[in-house]
């Protein structure tokens, strides 16, 4: 894998999920760059037929046998929603902390990740942080 598609931090988890599913996959071949070719899963796949390719902000799963892709994501134990780079960005609500005069004099921001799951050191979903002004 090119360690150089990695840094933007926006497909970050979309790499996370790619290596997942090359893991669980026969037949597995680099094509190109961001490009992978594998046996479907889902029918009996003598010549690689299910095509990865990893967009900046997705992952597109075809197989040209025809199967669906969500059967072939939940086979493969991810969710449609999985193959999706959060957009924009995690789903943050900031709740403003004021003063007894109305001034703002902090926000406390919350970070939820979308599917819920944790990724990396497990510190992804629910994470709390002050910020001060
Ligand atoms: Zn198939």
């Amino acid at each position: 894998m090119n360690a150089g598609t990695m840094t933007s931090s926006s497909n970050r988890d979309l790499v996370v999920i790619l290596s997942g599913m090359l893991k669980k996959l026969r037949g597995v071949e680099e094509i190109g760059p961001g490009r992978w070719r594998a046996c479907c899963p889902l029918h009996d796949d003598q010549h690689p037929s299910l095509y990865i390719t990893l967009e900046d902000d997705r992952l597109l799963i075809h197989c040209f046998a025809g199967c669906k892709t969500n059967d072939i994501v939940c086979t493969l134990g991810f969710k449609m929603a999985d193959l999706f780079a959060r957009s924009p960005g995690p789903r943050q609500r900031v709740h403003k902390i004021r003063d007894l005069d109305g001034h703002i004099v902090a926000e406390h921001v919350r970070i939820d990740s979308p599917t819920g799951k944790k990724f990396g050191g497990g510190e992804a979903a629910g994470k709390d942080q002050m910020v001060s002004r």
